[in-house]
């Protein structure tokens, strides 16, 4: 059997190489850390301090591990349930974290070093790749993560056409739509427009008293705000400029901006014009997602759902996703990628040119890691002649997987406004709010959403459990 390509040994690089490893594929990882540079040093990235595979750049946390009651910690154990390298070796060097996954980063990123470094069917090359095409590779995973070298960020660039590779994000925080006070806010597009499908009230928007505008634009310019290291100096776009670099450039800007209160009337007061109006754009096919539109900011995460909640209608937000602004390259994955991860323009070439981890559109290890394992998977099953489906999408693998691959799908993230994003529930299916517990229990109204994230969990772990016994029959058949 001929070597599939893996580029980057960091998280999703390392799981796809143990993957296919383990499915009895050879693999060459090539990683460029660790290798000469024309100076005579060792190449690096900006923000990775060893060579090690699997290093983790930041906090050595894999957040919460309950995968009862929180999206990442189901995504931890449907990981466990699919023979992980990082799991595994993320348990073995588990240190006491409360109901978190916390790790000790060196142990980890080194007994993941040693894991690859001792598979008999896998080879590491310290060097760095600048070219996925001109090769004789047929099957190539690109994994090379937010800080992918700057001569291979070219090529993807070239592969993928102009204007779908990002270099930085600005990010806007993600609310769960049911925790939008919708006796405040209302549902209407500006000026009525209807969008693609018809419809005239696309947007959530709420609106502000001129004391309320006062009170959040006070809070906004006094919050903390995040420094930037210095490899994340980014030039600002206009349009994409943080909420509250708008803010200092006068008190009325984000009025005449984001927060214009023109083309909308408040149903239940439509004599009363607001002083502004914050609108809410639906961030997922299901609707269970919505972003707050020109927020993308720097305020720090322990402060922005403070300032966030001072808007009426959202005062108990519950927020998918806080806003951010670093340095990220990432591929718009809803465009060029197939189901199955591969870059579709070159599907007809004979290469199977996946791409896996951060760079896809995932944020955080554990996505990056999980979607190294899918590619992983998936190219095994092509080497060995196999068939293989996406999970599920009432999975946590399979929501993740529609999310970045299926633009055109229920579930799948908008081709237009494509923004990385963590795992949680909103990308799943919905469920009711169970009444009543398995023994006929009334659960109270404040429980209730808990007991729907462990039906929903359930569910998961169920259908994944189905779905890999399906797998098993058909490589067994
Ligand atoms: P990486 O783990 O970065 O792996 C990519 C690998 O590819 C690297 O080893 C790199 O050296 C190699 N590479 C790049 N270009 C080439 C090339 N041309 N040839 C060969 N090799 C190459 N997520 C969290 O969950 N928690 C955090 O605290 C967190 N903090 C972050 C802080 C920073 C500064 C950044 C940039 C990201 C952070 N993330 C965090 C996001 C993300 O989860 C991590 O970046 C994660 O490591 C992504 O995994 P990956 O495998 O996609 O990329």
């Amino acid at each position: 059997i001929s070597p599939v390509h893996v580029i980057g040994g960091g998280l999703a690089g390392s799981e796809a190489s143990w993957q296919l490893a383990n499915s009895g594929v050879p693999v060459i990882l090539h990683e460029m850390r660790g290798a000469p540079s024309n100076d005579g040093r060792a190449i690096t990235t900006d923000a990775h301090q060893t060579d090690d595979l699997a290093e983790l750049v930041c906090s050595n946390s894999f957040r919460s591990d309950e995968w009862q009651f929180n999206a990442v910690g189901l995504l931890h154990e449907e990981m466990r349930r699919m023979n992980s390298l990082i799991m595994a070796c993320a348990d073995k060097h588990q240190v006491p974290a409360g109901g978190a996954l916390a790790v000790d980063r060196e142990g980890f990123a080194q007994a993941v070093t040693q894991a690859i470094h001792t598979h008999p069917l896998i080879t590491v090359v310290r060097e760095e790749v600048v070219s996925l095409k001109n090769t004789d590779w047929d099957s190539i995973i690109c994994a090379t993560g937010p800080l992918t070298s700057q001569s291979l960020s070219d090529v993807i660039l070239e592969l993928s056409g102009e204007g779908h590779l990002s270099f930085f994000d600005a990010i806007a925080p993600i609310v769960h739509t049911e925790s939008i006070n919708m006796d405040i806010a209302w549902r209407q597009s500006r000026y009525d427009k209807e969008g693609p499908g018809g419809d005239a009230a696309a947007y959530i928007n709420c609106p502000m008293t001129k004391a309320e505008y006062e009170a959040f634009i006070d809070a906004l310019l006094d919050g903390p705000k995040a420094d930037f290291k210095d490899w994340e100096h980014v030039p600002y776009f206009d349009g994409c400029l943080p909420i509250e670099v708008m803010a200092e450039r006068g008190r009325e800007t984000l009025r005449h901006g984001p927060l214009k209160p023109v083309g909308l009337t408040n149903p239940r007061d439509p004599l009363v014009k607001a002083h502004a109006i914050v609108q809410l754009r639906q961030d997922n096919a299901l609707g269970t997602l919505y972003n707050m539109v020109g927020f993308q900011t720097k305020l720090k995460h322990g402060a922005q759902a403070d300032v966030f909640r001072l808007i009426p209608g959202l005062q108990n937000a519950q927020f998918a996703r806080l806003g951010g602004l670093h340095r990220n390259t990432f591929i718009q994955s809803p465009k060029i990628l197939d189901r199955k991860l591969r870059l579709k323009s070159l599907n007809n070439e004979g290469i199977s040119l996946r791409f896996a981890g951060q760079i896809t559109g995932v944020e955080g290890y554990v996505e990056s890691s999980a979607i190294g394992l899918l590619a992983g998977r998936f190219a095994a099953a092509d080497r060995l002649g196999r068939d293989m489906m996406a999970p599920p999408e009432t999975t946590a693998m399979g929501a993740l997987i529609n999310h970045i691959t299926g633009g055109h799908l229920e579930g799948g993230a908008s081709q237009s406004t494509f923004q990385p994003m963590n795992i949680n529930y909103g990308l799943l299916p919905p469920l009711e709010a169970p009444k009543v517990d398995e023994n006929g229990q009334k659960i109270p109204l404040k429980e209730r959403g808990r007991a729907k994230k462990r039906l929903m969990s359930l569910r998961a772990l169920n259908d994944l459990n189905s779905w890999l016994d399906e797998s098993f029959k058909k490589v067994a058949g």
